[in-house]
């Protein structure tokens, strides 16, 4: 998508420090950390959110298992979450899925 600011990371028209990139996903540190650690697993192409028909399970595993090996190395012994906003209503601000990785301090549950 021509105005999306994911699609412009991952397509390299804006630069950024990937912590991580192969043909499918690109994981990012969020411009705007709520923990210590708080990185974001992007699939490089464009889908608006997890509920996109065309967004499928192949791709969301691939995701979660990448969420899930980054979480257990930053995290190591002392945990992490694993978030993706969907809506309005639960905050999402970027219409393109994203899976955020947090860990580094305690987490609130349930969240705000
Ligand atoms: P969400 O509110 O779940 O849609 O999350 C969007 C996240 O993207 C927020 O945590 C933002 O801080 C983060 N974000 C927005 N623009 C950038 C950017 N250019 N680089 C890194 N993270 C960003
Ligand atoms: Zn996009």
């Amino acid at each position: 998508m021509s105005d999306c600011i994911f699609c412009k990371i991952a397509s390299g028209e804006i630069d950024s420090e990937a912590i991580y990139r192969d043909d499918e996903i690109i994981v990012i540190k969020d411009i705007n950390p709520q923990a210590p650690v708080h990185l974001l697993v992007i699939p490089a192409k464009h889908y608006q959110d997890l509920t996109a028909p065309e967004f499928e399970a192949p791709l969301m595993g691939r995701l979660l298992a990448k969420a899930s090996e980054l979480g257990k190395r930053y995290g190591q012994e002392n945990g992490f979450r694993v978030v993706i906003n969907t809506g309005r209503l639960a905050g999402q601000t970027v219409g393109h899925v994203h899976f955020h990785v947090l860990s580094g301090r305690e987490l609130q549950w349930p969240p705000g």
